[in-house]
């Protein structure tokens, strides 16, 4: 009886967790890259190449950078975000905070823009390719509505094609592609753990609060711009890093 008592309790703990795993946002951000670089594989040409979930370490100040594919093709490089986000989304490439309505907009969630996510990702990749190329960056929806995102970037999976061959990124011959994919690679292998990128993710926004850039170390200045006062990098124009007030 004892031992029937155990089992049904093994198997209900058993239950639970497959069923907290399955609806964990980890989970679905998994299914979302997966469909991505599906998607993502469909635009390949001749020659091109794929990394997919490299943790890359900023050389000017330590941080780490996540990113969820990279494109690697003769028609340049292309750092690529994913977003598994269901409902209707909006935001623009200016706006720092975007919004996702649910439930007939009985729920909605604000979320750091991902343009500006992936324009960090984008910086780190040229500092550690050290590179002068115009690296593209891309943000795709797996899911959900973005007819209101005003985002020159932003697509679905089924727009990714469109967008990687009208991106303005800087074409690159075959020895080139190579060998940033080679480096990349290499890079891949001593890849920053998931636990010392979650540190440093942390460590970035204490940065945040005392007024330092989280791209370059520069000091974080208040400036005037079309939209208002924001806070500028004092880097500016090598680092285009901006933070609403
Ligand atoms: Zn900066």
């Amino acid at each position: 009886m004892n031992k029937l008592f155990g089992l049904i309790i093994a198997a209900v703990i058993i239950f639970v967790t497959v069923k907290i795993f399955f609806r964990s946002s980890a989970f679905k951000g998994k299914i979302g890259e997966h469909k991505v670089y599906r998607a993502l594989k469909r635009c390949r040409i001749e020659g091109d190449k794929i990394i997919n979930d490299i943790t890359l370490v900023n050389p000017e100040n330590g941080m780490t950078s996540q990113i969820d594919h990279i494109l690697v093709s003769t028609r340049g490089i292309f750092a690529i975000e994913t977003k598994n986000y269901s409902g209707r989304i909006i935001g623009s490439d200016k706006d720092e905070t975007w919004t996702q309505i649910l439930a007939g907009g009985n729920v909605v969630n604000e979320f750091r823009s991902p343009v500006k996510q992936n324009n960090t990702h984008v910086y780190v990749l040229k500092k550690v390719l050290e590179s002068d190329a115009f690296i593209s960056g891309i943000v795709v929806f797996a899911q959900g509505n973005i007819g209101q995102i005003s985002g020159s970037c932003v697509c679905s999976p089924k727009g990714l094609k469109n967008k990687i061959s009208c991106a303005k990124a800087t074409e690159l011959s075959p020895e080139q592609r190579d060998e940033y994919f080679n480096l990349l690679s290499k890079l891949k292998e001593h890849s920053v753990s998931k636990r010392r990128h979650i540190k440093n993710i942390r460590r970035q926004q204490k940065r945040l609060r005392r007024g330092v850039c989280p791209r370059c170390n520069g000091k974080l200045v208040l400036r005037t711009g079309r939209y208002g006062e924001f806070y500028g990098c004092s880097n500016f124009p090598k680092c285009h890093f901006t933070k609403d007030l």
